[in-house]
């Protein structure tokens, strides 16, 4: 995958509350082509794997319960700088501390409900690209 490239999910909270048009409408304003799209649901064992990276922490069992509990939409999104500038369009983890008019400010109700997935790293971004799609289904 190339390195202008970033993974994004729009969490259970975000599908339940209606707001996928509403955010897929600020990723397009924002710039990003959707390079590939999926609507989802992860499985336990999905849901373990993808945050591996935090599984000691106290959060851990509340973040699977919550990344699980229902569909999710999973997409790649290409656009320069495309980590950086959609950590940038997200805002902070914790809503409370994310700047006005990002997405999580707008939409996330806490900072384990926050709405929205940002890859961290370019290498993250291919990692969790993969995860999900196959290459046939990246465009
Ligand atoms: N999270 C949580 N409590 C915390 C920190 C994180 O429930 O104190 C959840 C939250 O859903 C967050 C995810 O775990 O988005 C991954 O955490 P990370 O620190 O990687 O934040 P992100 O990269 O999503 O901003
Ligand atoms: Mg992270």
């Amino acid at each position: 995958m190339a390195t202008n490239r970033t993974f994004t999910m729009l969490k259970p909270d975000a599908v339940e509350k209606g707001h996928i048009g509403a955010i897929l409408e600020k990723i397009n304003t924002a710039g990003f082509r959707i390079v590939a799209m999926k609507l989802t649901q992860m499985t336990t064992a999905d849901a373990q794997a993808f945050y591996a990276i935090h599984k000691e922490r106290p959060f851990f069992p509340d973040l699977v319960e919550y990344m699980t509990r229902g569909p999710i939409v999973a997409a790649i999104l290409e656009k320069d700088n495309a980590v950086e500038d959609f950590r940038t369009l997200i805002g902070a983890t914790n809503p409370a501390d994310a700047a006005e008019g990002t997405i999580r400010k707008l939409y996330a109700a806490s900072i384990g409900e926050n709405a929205v997935h940002g890859s961290d790293s370019d290498e993250n971004a291919a990692i969790e690209g993969a995860f999900h799609f196959a290459g046939r289904d990246m465009f």
